[in-house]
C-alpha cells in the first residue's frame, strides 16, 4: 500500500497538537493528526458520572491566574469559567484552623529564590540554607509541599533557577486567582477540535520517527491491534510529553527517532534537564458535607467549614484536599505530588484509594470505619504507568532553567516541538502553557513551508 502523504503530521491530540492543528488548517495547511488515545484531550480527562453533580476532573482541573490562551478560548466556546474563591483551612491530624496568610507564607519563602544563581541549585538545596531563618519556619514547610505538589517535582532535583521564574504566583493577586471549568475541562479540547476533527485519527501510536531535512516517514501502529502504517510528511510537529521522549525505543508509547534527537546538542541538553513530575489525585464522593454538619464543626472546635476550598495539612501520604467549593457537591479529592506521588503510584489504584480515604479520615478525625462508610464513589488515574504520558507533567531540574526554549527549538526545519514541556515563559505544566506551545509551533511552521 502507497504511504499517505500531507504537509505536516502532527503527534499527539492534546491542547498543544490540536491548538497548532487548527492554527495550521486555518492557513489550508494539509495535515494529520496522529493520536494513540481512543480520545482527544491528553492530559485532560474529564468524566461525566452520573452519579455526581460535576464533572470529575482526572487530569487538570483549574485555571490558573489570568492564564489568557485559555480564557480567550473558553470565550469562544462559551464554557463558563467560575472562580473558586472560598477558604483555606490547615488541619494538624484534625485540629483545624483558617489559613488566610497562605499566600503571603509561600511568597516569603519563593521570592528569596534567586532567578540568576551561578551555579544554580536544587530547591532542596536552597532550604537547607534556612531562608529567613526560624519565623519562616512553617513557610519553608508549604514552599516544600508547593513544589512537591503543584510542581509535581522531586525537591532534590527541582532547579532554583526556574523555580524562581514563574514558579509562584508571587505577589500578583490575579496571578493567585483559581478557576473551575463549569461543564468540564473536556470542553476545551472539544472546542479546539471542532473545525479538525476529521484530520484526527485516534488509536494511531506513532512508533518510528524516521527524517531528513524537509521529508519524514512515521511509524503508525493501531492501537487496537499490530498493523503498521508509513505516514509521509514535509514536516512534523511532535507534542508527546516529556516522558514519553524519555522513554527508551520498544517501550509501549515510546518513538523510536532516527536519526535520534540526542544527536543534536541542544536537543539533548534538553532532555536531560527535564523530567516527568509524579502527582496521585483520588476523587472522593461522600453521602453529605459532613465538614459543614454542625455536629462536625461541634467536635473539631472549629468555626464554620462552609467554605472551605481547601485543606492543607501535614499528612504523609495524601497532604492538599480540596471541595467542589463554590459547587456544594459532596466532594473530596486529595492531593500528593512529588516523590510521594511517585512511591503511591505503584500500590494500584483501589489501594491508593484506601490510603486517600485513610488520609482523610485523620486530618478530618473521623474514625476510619466512619470515613469508609461515607464514600460512595472514587476515582483515580495512574498518569505515572500511562504510557502515553509516563508522568502527571514535567519540571526543570538543576541547570536546565533553558530547557524549555531548547525543546522549543526546530530541528533543521522538520522536526517542531510543542506541549507543555516546550513552553519558554515560565508556563510549563499548564493547559494555558500548552496552547500557547500549539500557536508558537504552527506559525514555526508557516515560516518554512
Ligand atoms: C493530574 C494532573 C493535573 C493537572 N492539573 C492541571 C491544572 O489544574 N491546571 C493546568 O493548567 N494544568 C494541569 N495539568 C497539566 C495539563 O493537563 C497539561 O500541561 C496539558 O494538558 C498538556 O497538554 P499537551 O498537549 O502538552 O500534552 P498532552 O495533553 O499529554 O497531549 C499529548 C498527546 O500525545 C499523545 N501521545 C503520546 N505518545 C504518543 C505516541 N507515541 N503516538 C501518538 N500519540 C501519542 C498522548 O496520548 C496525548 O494525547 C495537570 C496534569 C495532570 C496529569
Amino acid at each position: 500500500m502507497q504511504p499517505t502523504t500531507v504537509q505536516v503530521a502532527i503527534l499527539g491530540a492534546g491542547v498543544a497538537g490540536l491548538e497548532a492543528a487548527r492554527v495550521l488548517q486555518a492557513s489550508g495547511v494539509e495535515l494529520i493528526v496522529l493520536e494513540a488515545r481512543e480520545r482527544i484531550g491528553g492530559r485532560i480527562f474529564t468524566l461525566h458520572d452520573e452519579t455526581v453533580a460535576v464533572p470529575i476532573e482526572l487530569g487538570a482541573e483549574f485555571v490558573h491566574g489570568e492564564a489568557p490562551e485559555l480564557r480567550e478560548t473558553a470565550h469562544d466556546a462559551r464554557a463558563p469559567i467560575y472562580d473558586i474563591g472560598g477558604e483555606r483551612w490547615h488541619s494538624s491530624n484534625g485540629t483545624l484552623e483558617r489559613l488566610d496568610d497562605f499566600w503571603p507564607m509561600l511568597n516569603a519563602v519563593m521570592k528569596r529564590l534567586d532567578a540568576k544563581r551561578e551555579p544554580d541549585r536544587s530547591f532542596e538545596q536552597f532550604l537547607k540554607t534556612r531562608p529567613g531563618g526560624a519565623p519562616l519556619a512553617r513557610a519553608r514547610t508549604m514552599a516544600l509541599q508547593w513544589v512537591e505538589g503543584f510542581h509535581a517535582a522531586d525537591p532534590a532535583r527541582a532547579s532554583e533557577r526556574a523555580l524562581a521564574d514563574g514558579g509562584s504566583p508571587g505577589d500578583d493577586v490575579r496571578e493567585r486567582r483559581l478557576g473551575r471549568f463549569r461543564d468540564g475541562y473536556d470542553s476545551v479540547p472539544r472546542w479546539i477540535a471542532r473545525d479538525v476533527a476529521s484530520r484526527v485519527r485516534l488509536g494511531a501510536v506513532v512508533s518510528g520517527i524516521r527524517w531528513q531535512p524537509g521529508a519524514i516517514s512515521l511509524d503508525v501502529r493501531q492501537a487496537s491491534g499490530d498493523s503498521v502504517t508509513a505516514l509521509e510528511a514535509r514536516a512534523a510537529i511532535i507534542t508527546a510529553p516529556i516522558g514519553v521522549l524519555h522513554a527508551p525505543p520498544g517501550e509501549p508509547g515510546a518513538i523510536a527517532f532516527d536519526p535520534p534527537l540526542d544527536f543534536d546538542r541542544v536537543k539533548s541538553d534538553a532532555l536531560r534537564r527535564m523530567d516527568m513530575g509524579a502527582v496521585i489525585r483520588v476523587t472522593i464522593a461522600v453521602r453529605e458535607p459532613f465538614w459543614t454538619s454542625k455536629r462536625f464543626v461541634r467536635r473539631a472546635k472549629s468555626q464554620n467549614l462552609d467554605r472551605l476550598a481547601f485543606l492543607h495539612t501535614s499528612d504523609a501520604d495524601f497532604p492538599v484536599w480540596w471541595t467542589a467549593y463554590p459547587a456544594s457537591t459532596p466532594l473530596l479529592v486529595g492531593w500528593t505530588g512529588g516523590p510521594r506521588a511517585r512511591e503511591l503510584s505503584s500500590i494500584g489504584d483501589d489501594q491508593a484509594t484506601d490510603r486517600a480515604t485513610d488520609a482523610l479520615a485523620r486530618q478530618f478525625r473521623l474514625a476510619r470505619r466512619e470515613a469508609r462508610r461515607l464514600v460512595m464513589g472514587a476515582w483515580t488515574h495512574n498518569w505515572e504507568n500511562d504510557p502515553y504520558a509516563r508522568g502527571a507533567y514535567s519540571y526543570i531540574l538543576v541547570g536546565g532553567s533553558d530547557a524549555p526554549a531548547k525543546l522549543a527549538r526546530p530541528m533543521q526545519g522538520t522536526l517542531f516541538f510543542a506541549g507543555e514541556a516546550s513552553d519558554a515563559e515560565g508556563r510549563t505544566g499548564t493547559v494555558h502553557g500548552a496552547i500557547a506551545t500549539g500557536r508558537r509551533a504552527a506559525k514555526q511552521v508557516l515560516r518554512v513551508l
